[in-house]
């Protein structure tokens, strides 16, 4: 009987070895380059973030991508002159 369990032992071997080579597991992550991903800097803390997740705002005609509103509130307390 021990031949038995030998070779269902033996089988279920195979059968790893075979699934493993068939189907390789898929650890590899994605990078931070996806497909049809753009990725922006933000000019305040110079993270970079996609340009679907970031904060857009367009100052005087011009597009400008944060990575959150508070960076984007950082950049108008920096960046907008008082006026005189
Ligand atoms: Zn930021």
């Amino acid at each position: 009987m021990s031949r038995l369990i030998l070779y269902i032992i033996l089988l279920v071997l195979i059968y790893w070895v075979v699934k493993r080579a068939l189907f390789p597991p898929k650890g590899k992550a994605k990078g931070p380059e996806e497909i049809g991903e753009e990725m922006i800097q933000d000019p305040v803390c110079q993270c970079y973030v996609s340009k679907r997740h970031s904060y857009a705002v367009s100052i005087g005609g011009k597009k400008l991508f944060f990575c959150s509103e508070e960076c984007y509130r950082k950049y108008m307390s920096s960046n907008v002159l008082p006026k005189t």
